[in-house]
């Protein structure tokens, strides 16, 4: 899995700068790994920077590296581990799962 990171002079970006598109929060990324019936590998391509899959920026260097060694090692109690992780930014997520409408503008960037 490749979660999306916005790369320079595309549609995306053009988006992205008005606000109009936000990479996946890192605990999506867990998630479908969590609920994937088979392992998956998965190597966020700028992973906790703004231009890729992150969250608050305080979690993100551990669960990026999380992800990379789940990728390696199909370890499924380090996901559920990592999904465990205390950090304010998961209520945030869990807010914009349940408030965020898929054809509006992005709750958070
Ligand atoms: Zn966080």
């Amino acid at each position: 899995m490749n979660p999306c990171t916005v790369q320079r002079n595309t549609e995306m970006e053009y988006y992205w700068k008005r606000g109009a598109y936000r990479p996946p929060y890192l605990w999506s990324v867990l998630s479908v790994l969590s609920d994937a019936p088979l392992h998956v590998t998965c190597d966020p391509l700028g992973g906790g920077q703004k231009r890729g899959p992150h969250n608050c920026g305080a979690c993100d260097y551990e669960i990026v590296r999380g992800i990379r060694d789940y990728s390696l090692n199909a370890d499924r109690d380090l996901i559920c581990a990592l999904l465990d992780t205390r950090c304010g930014c998961r209520q945030e997520w869990e807010y914009i799962l349940a408030s965020e409408k898929s054809y509006c503008m992005p709750l958070t960037r």
